[in-house]
């Protein structure tokens, strides 16, 4: 399982495996504990963690807001559950 998480520092997106105890931001070096930062989904796949960071990253973008707000998340939450389900249902069969 990958958690979406968010460094406390620079607020850069990024993604961290759930066992993995401390992460090392790729963007300013700054290091924390995985578990305190904020988590904004889970995921199983890596492939998919780096997709939904780079969909969220445009979207404060496009959007010109600093963060997600609780809505925002609870839809993003849904909307990746809902497509990982899918997807996951495609390839068994
Ligand atoms: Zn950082």
């Amino acid at each position: 399982m990958y958690l979406i998480i968010r460094c406390p520092s620079c607020r850069t997106f990024t993604y961290a495996d759930n066992f993995q105890r401390w992460k090392l931001c790729p963007t300013c070096g700054h290091a924390y504990e995985v578990a305190k930062a904020p988590t904004y989904l889970d995921v199983h796949d890596h492939h998919e963690a780096e997709h939904i960071v780079r969909q969220m990253e445009k979207h404060l973008h496009a959007t010109k807001k600093k963060d997600f707000t609780p809505e925002e998340t609870e839809e993003l939450r849904h909307h990746y559950t809902t497509h990982l389900r899918t997807k996951k249902h495609n390839s068994v069969h």
